[in-house]
């Protein structure tokens, strides 16, 4: 059978407002309900029509995609045309009509439904982070309990039948015009209650337990990357799938490395002898030592690049660098020696008539102009 357009579906122009296309679809919704029209197949049938429609007009891509190409545009879209499987009615339909049908499957004991998602923060250091590591991770999970064999009840004692529900796990209510299916509020929708609970899981049925993963940390990965581990997170209901854990890698500060992408920052203190004269200085690579040439007459704050001794990328591309910035240290505990040594050498420079200090001079002469500015 061709499709109906979906315009002529919600029976509204094709320039319909977002506010139009809800309000007509609301009318059809509540019109061919189910629930109210209980075995009208040619009802089911116009209500499933309408919420086709609906889903692609109030989606903003898909619409486009309508307009552009007909229904070939949006093929696929509708899960193979049909009704998702157990999902039924809720998503879509709840997000326009909200709380009014009782929100849905949320209490039927027969749901399958997928487990929920995990979140595990892990601390590497820097070292691990850019090398790579294997590390076992403690994490809690749910097992079912062997006391009662997940029944939930003392051993020796069973779950009797829900008399609210009579073990379906659902009651319809009267609202307004609408007969709807909610959870039982009695047993929460699992259809039985339990008198007597088993003692070693509280009659949950399942008692929390850790299992231990090895998870393994590629080189390169940096903070806020994620790992997932598929299907460790929380157990699905009823033959679901389990959900996934993530795992959310933390890097501790470094004693003296800092990491920005793919490159290495580090300080270096060097003696004034080394600063002027030039010489040869190890450095710390996080694989080992590099020699570092320091050239004379080297300024405090310069840096110097050591190329590939930063970070290979977990995803990919050139390793980066390692910069080390050089600060000049002032020499402490000096003996008279050798102060008087630093004198004498000060009185040279003073004599020999040369910028031996050519930012101090050029800083000394901007003061100067500044000062002079003020007076002016
Ligand atoms: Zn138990
Ligand atoms: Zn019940």
């Amino acid at each position: 059978m061709a499709k109906r357009d979906y315009y002529e579906v919600l029976g509204v122009p094709r320039n319909a407002s977002e506010a139009e296309i809800k309000k007509s679809y609301r009318r059809l919704a509540m019109k061919y309900h189910p629930d109210r029209n209980q075995g009208d197949a040619e009802a089911e049938n116009q209500f499933k029509e309408a919420k086709e429609a609906y889903e692609i007009l109030s989606d903003e891509q898909k619409r486009a995609a309508y307009d552009q190409f007909g229904h070939a545009g949006v093929e696929g879209n509708m899960g193979g045309g049909g009704d998702a499987g157990f999902s039924g009615f809720g998503d879509i339909f709840e997000s326009v009509f909200g709380d009014m049908f009782g929100g849905g499957g949320g209490g039927n004991r027969n749901r399958v439904y997928r487990g929920a998602d995990l979140r595990y923060d892990l601390q590497l250091t820097l070292e691990q982070a850019v090398n790579g590591t294997e590390v076992k991770i403690r994490i809690p999970t749910h097992v079912t309990c062997l006391a009662c064999s997940g029944t939930g009840a003392k051993s020796g004692t069973k779950p009797t039948t829900c008399n609210t529900c009579g073990g379906a796990g659902q009651v319809r209510m009267q609202k307004g015009f609408f007969s709807i299916q909610q959870a039982c509020p009695t047993c929460h929708g699992s259809g039985a209650i339990i008198r007597d609970p088993c003692p070693s899981c509280r009659g949950e049925g399942r008692v929390a337990e850790h299992k231990t993963l090895s998870v393994k940390i590629p080189a390169g990965v940096d903070n806020g990357d994620r790992i997932r581990l598929q299907n460790e997170g929380e157990p699905g209901g009823n033959g679901g799938p389990a959900g996934d854990l993530y795992v959310q890698v933390h890097v501790k500060p470094h004693t003296f490395f800092s990491r920005e992408d793919n490159h290495l920052f580090c300080e270096v203190p060097i003696d004034i002898v080394t600063a002027a004269l030039g010489g040869e200085l190890e450095v710390p690579t996080l694989n080992g030592k590099v020699l570092l040439s320091i050239p004379s007459e080297t300024q405090s704050g310069k840096v110097f690049r050591v190329k590939g001794k930063g970070i290979k990328p977990v995803r990919g591309g050139p390793i980066g660098d390692l910069h080390c910035r050089v600060v000049v240290e002032t020499p402490v505990k000096l003996n008279s020696q050798q102060k008087e040594l630093l004198r004498q050498f000060s009185q040279t420079m003073k004599d020999s008539g040369m910028p031996h200090h050519p930012k101090t001079k050029s800083w000394l002469e901007s003061v100067k102009d500044f000062f002079e500015n003020l007076k002016s």
